[in-house]
């Protein structure tokens, strides 16, 4: 079966861009969640979508599942093939189309990588406002089908608020153009929209045309110390009631810093949490807001603030923020799983530490790294994984968490999907009505069930 699977998409894609041998798609039965693997049958690589719409016709006419994939980076087990079939690598589509600077958009294949387009976009004084933690390796397409989010996620909004059309080839091989080339559409159903966290469900994204925004002229950095995380989730909501809306309100508790400051050999203060303030705007404007901001905090309770004068020191503050998920296995000696979580952010502080109490009660160590100007709350548990007593208690812990979570108003996924990870909590969120009209759309679209089968519950 395999070897006449190969065969088949050798004629589309060339010899060199399938691979079937078990040590060629081993990288391909794993993703950053590290928890959920599959198989593939074979893995290829298309470079145009003509190619990619053959291959989907093929598998679709032969009832074999496809598993599009970008860099593999998710957290929920999306891109793995856990009832084998084709895994198409989208990362050779990797060219940017098109960077119109006057009407501020540009157009880019789904394999093209995070970074590099803000990279390539910086050249010409303009930004693409979603920004994953995994910038430097997550592609287009997979931040696309992941409605991914990021720091900035409070001010600019998330992926689908910065998404102006795409290329997708559906199930059945035929490709569609969703969307268009302006700033506001209404041309019938928002198809777009559909797409974008859909997490390789519904078709292949081959190509995007995306929205974008002149850099702001500065950006000022605050950092916050708080002896009680309850004060910090507090002063998330003052900042806003103060008038403020800044670039991105990170907050991160005692075992991210003491994490930090083990990995770096830095001297962060090990107090409960920290939270960092970013604002953006003009000069004049950056500099009043950093004073209020600072004000803000001060009042809240905050124990010290400190503002970035230098561009040392700017950076220097960011580092609690961007070593933190890679310093805490280094210095656990477990692994990080990490879930994602939103809550209105009245509700921050009592969040904080009900995640806790769940954690004691089940014996998980957790450390808590949050978007929390957008009430997304990242719980990190450090969990043995090669221990199944373990791994099934950190797993009851992660079930109660998220059903508390739906209880106060709240959503089992801010930002990272659904993929395998929480596929049977979901119906718990939207109930069984939305559940089913979410899945008469895959069935109205996928009536084979080919693509990314078992993965949102769908
Ligand atoms: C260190 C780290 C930090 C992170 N930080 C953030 C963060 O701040 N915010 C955030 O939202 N997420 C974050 N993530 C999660 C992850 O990086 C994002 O979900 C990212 O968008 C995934 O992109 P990818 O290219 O790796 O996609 P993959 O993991 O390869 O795929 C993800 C899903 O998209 C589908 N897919 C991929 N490409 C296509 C395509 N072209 N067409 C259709 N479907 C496709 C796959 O089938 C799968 O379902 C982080 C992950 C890590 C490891």
């Amino acid at each position: 079966m395999s070897l006449k699977v190969a065969q088949a998409l050798r004629k589309i894609v060339g010899e060199n861009n399938v691979l079937e041998l078990p040590e060629d798609v081993l990288p391909y039965t794993l993703d950053a969640s590290i928890i959920y693997k599959g198989m593939p049958t074979c893995v290829v690589r298309p470079h145009s979508t003509e190619e990619v719409s053959k291959i989907v016709k093929f598998a679709n006419e032969n009832r074999i599942p496809v598993v599009p994939r970008g860099a593999g980076t998710n957290l929920v087990g999306a891109a793995v093939p856990p009832n084998g079939g084709i895994v198409v690598d989208l990362t050779g589509m990797n060219r940017i189309l098109e960077i119109n600077t006057v009407d501020l958009r540009c157009t880019v294949e789904a394999g093209v990588v995070h970074a590099k387009l803000e990279s390539e976009l910086a050249k010409y004084g303009l930004f693409w406002p979603p920004d994953p933690g995994s910038s430097d390796s997550c592609t287009m397409g997979g931040v696309i089908a992941m409605n991914a989010g990021g720091m900035r996620a409070l001010k600019y909004g998330t992926t689908r608020d910065w998404v102006l059309g795409l290329k997708v080839v559906l199930p059945n091989g035929e490709v569609i153009k969703t969307g268009s080339k302006t700033f506001k559409g209404n041309a019938g159903y928002d198809l777009t929209r559909l797409f974008v966290g859909s997490e390789g469900t519904l078709g292949i994204i081959t190509e995007a045309t995306l929205k974008l925004r002149p850099i702001p002229e500065a950006e000022s950095r605050i950092c916050a110390y708080f002896d009680s995380i309850e004060k910090a989730g507090v002063a998330v909501s003052k900042i806003y009631m103060a008038g403020i809306v800044p670039a991105a309100m990170e907050l991160m508790d005692k075992g991210v810093i003491i994490a930090v400051n083990k990995w770096l050999g830095k001297k962060f203060p090990e107090m409960d949490a920290c939270l960092i303030v970013s604002v953006d705007g003009s000069k004049e404007e950056v500099g009043a807001l950093a004073n209020k901001v600072e004000h803000v905090l001060k009042e809240s309770g905050a124990s010290q603030v400190l503002r970035a004068t230098t561009q040392e020191e700017f950076n220097e503050i960011w580092l609690i923020r961007s070593e933190g998920a890679t310093a805490l296995p280094n210095v656990t000696g477990k692994m990080n799983v990490t879930h994602d979580v939103c809550v209105p952010i009245s509700k921050l502080p009592e969040v904080f530490k009900e995640i806790r109490k769940i954690c004691e009660k089940y014996g998980i160590p957790v450390a808590m790294l949050s978007h929390a100007g957008d009430g997304n709350v990242h719980a990190i548990f450090s969990v043995n994984l090669k221990d199944p007593e373990e791994t099934a208690k950190a797993k009851k812990a992660h079930d109660e968490m998220c059903r508390y979570i739906i209880k106060i108003g709240g959503t089992i996924s801010g930002e990272h999907g659904i993929g395998i990870d929480k596929a049977e909590l979901l119906v718990e969120e939207v109930g069984p009505v939305a559940m089913e009209l979410m899945r008469s759309i895959k069935r109205l679209l996928d009536p084979n069930n080919i693509m990314n089968p078992g993965k949102m519950g769908v």
